[in-house]
C-alpha cells in the first residue's frame, strides 16, 4: 500500500524532478549503444550486400529488432515517465510482433496497388500502394503522426531504445537556424513522390531503376545516422531525412491532430521544450498561433503534456470531434498509463486480443488466400461481380 502511494507521487513530481528529460549517461553505456547499432548495420548489409555468412538471425534484417527488444526491456524497465513506458511498451511490442514475428513465421506478401513489388505485409505499412499504407495514412490523418512515429516505427523504437544515451544532444544547438534545418525533408519527400509514381507505371528499366535508387536513399541515411548519433543526436534522421516522417507530418497539419496550449495557465517555464527530441519551440508556436501547436514535426511522442507542471497542454485529435469536451492533458495520459487502475485492466487484454486475431488472419491469408494475384480477384468476387471481369 505504501508502495503503491510512494510509486503514486513519484508521477506528479514537481518541475525540478521531472523525469522526461534528456539523461548524461557514461562511455560505456554509450560504447554499448554503438555496438548495438553497428550490429544492426551488420544484419543489413551482410543479408542485402555482402550473403557472407548466410542469414541467421543475428545477422539478418530482423537483428535490428531483436536488439530493441533486448533493448527495449531495459529501457521500460528504467522509464520513469508511466505515459512514456506504456508508449515503450507498446512500441517494443509492435515491433517485435508485426515487423519481426509474423513476416518471420508468415510471410505472406501483401498486394501493391497499381504495382506488382512484393513485400512481407506488415513492413509494407511503410511502402506506399500497399493497403496497409493506406488504411496508416487514415489512422494519422485522425490521431496524428504519433501513429507510426510515436507507436509502432522500428527506426523510433531502435533511436529510442538503443539510441537513448545521445538524446540530449538533439537539443545542440538549439537556434534559430537548426529549426529551419527541419525543411531539408520535404527533399526526401520530393523523391518519395517519384516513388510513388514509378509504382503506379508499367515495369520498365526507368521505374526499376528509380526504385532502386529510392531504396538506397532511404536506406543509407538510415543506418548511416546511427552511427552519426553522437553528433546529430538520436532522432536526426527523423528530424531531417525521413520521407515517410514527411509524409506523415503533412498529414499532421491537414489532419485532426495538434497540440493545444492555454496561455493563460503557462508559466513559461520552457519544460516543453527541453523534453522535446523534435526541438519543437512548444509553448512559443502556441503563443503564436492562438494556442495551436500544429507542426509537421510533433511526433505525438507526449512527453511535454504529460510533463507539464501546469496542465497548459493537451493532445487533440479525431476524438474531439465527436467530444469537443474531451481533454487529452498531463492527468488524463497519466491516468491511462496507469496499469493499475481497474477502468484499464481491459486494455492489455484487448492489445493481446488484436494481436491474435491478426497472427491468425496472417496465417489464414498465407496458408488459404495464397498468391498476390488471387486476392483482388476474391475481394471483387465479395462484392458480388464475375471474377472473369477482373
Ligand atoms: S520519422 Fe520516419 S523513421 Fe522516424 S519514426 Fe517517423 S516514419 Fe519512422
Ligand atoms: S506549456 Fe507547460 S511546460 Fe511549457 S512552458 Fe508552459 S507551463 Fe512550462
Ligand atoms: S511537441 Fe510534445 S508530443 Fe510533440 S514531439 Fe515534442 S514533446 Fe513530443
Amino acid at each position: 500500500m505504501e508502495a503503491t502511494r510512494t510509486l503514486r507521487s513519484q508521477r506528479f513530481m514537481p518541475v525540478d524532478q521531472q523525469r522526461s528529460l534528456a539523461g548524461h549517461y557514461r562511455w560505456w553505456v554509450k560504447g554499448l549503444s554503438l555496438i548495438a547499432f553497428s550490429w544492426a548495420i551488420a544484419g543489413w548489409l551482410n543479408e542485402t550486400w555482402f550473403y557472407g555468412f548466410g542469414s541467421p538471425i543475428g545477422l539478418n534484417r530482423y537483428t535490428e529488432y531483436a536488439l530493441i527488444l533486448v533493448f527495449g526491456l531495459w529501457r521500460i524497465h528504467a522509464e520513469k515517465n508511466p505515459y512514456t513506458r506504456k508508449r515503450l511498451i507498446f512500441l517494443v511490442a509492435n515491433v517485435t510482433v508485426l515487423w519481426w514475428l509474423i513476416p518471420w513465421l508468415f510471410p505472406f506478401i501483401e498486394p501493391y496497388v497499381g504495382y506488382l513489388g512484393m513485400l512481407p505485409a506488415f513492413p509494407s505499412l511503410h511502402t506506399p500502394g500497399t493497403i496497409s499504407f493506406f488504411l496508416v495514412l487514415v489512422a494519422v490523418f485522425l490521431f496524428g503522426r504519433r501513429i507510426i512515429c510515436g507507436w509502432n516505427c522500428p527506426c523510433v523504437a531502435i533511436r529510442e531504445v538503443v539510441g537513448f544515451p545521445f538524446r540530449h544532444i538533439n537539443h545542440v544547438p538549439r537556434s534559430a537556424w537548426a529549426w529551419r534545418l527541419r525543411h531539408i525533408k520535404w527533399f526526401w519527400f520530393i523523391l518519395y513522390l517519384g516513388a510513388m509514381i514509378a509504382m503506379t507505371r508499367p515495369s520498365n528499366n526507368i521505374t526499376t531503376g528509380y526504385l532502386g535508387f529510392f531504396a538506397l536513399m532511404v536506406a543509407l541515411p538510415y543506418f548511416a545516422t546511427f552511427l552519426l548519433s553522437p553528433w546529430i543526436g538520436n532522432r536526426g534522421y527523423c528530424r531531417f531525412l525521413c520521407p515517410y516522417g514527411a509524409t506523415f507530418g503533412l498529414l499532421n497539419r491537414v489532419g485532426a491532430f495538434r497540440i493545444d496550449y492555454h496561455a493563460e495557465s503557462c508559466t513559461q517555464c520552457d519544460l516543453c521544450v527541453k523534453v522535446c527530441d523534435m526541438n519543437i519551440p512548444v509553448w512559443k508556436m502556441g503563443l503564436a498561433h492562438q494556442g495551436r501547436v500544429d507542426t509537421s514535426e510533433c511526433m505525438g511522442c507526449g512527453r511535454c503534456v504529460t510533463e507539464c507542471p501546469t496542465k497548459s497542454l493537451s493532445f487533440h485529435d479525431a476524438r474531439n470531434w465527436i467530444r469537443p469536451a474531451l481533454h487529452q492533458d498531463r492527468e488524463r495520459l497519466r491516468a491511462l498509463a496507469d496499469w493499475k487502475h481497474i477502468d484499464h485492466r481491459w486494455r492489455p487484454a484487448a492489445f493481446i486480443l488484436i494481436l491474435t486475431i491478426l497472427l491468425w488472419g496472417a496465417d489464414y491469408y498465407s496458408t488459404q488466400v495464397g498468391t498476390l494475384g488471387e486476392l483482388p480477384a476474391r475481394l471483387w468476387a465479395l462484392c458480388g461481380l464475375p471474377v472473369s471481369t477482373w
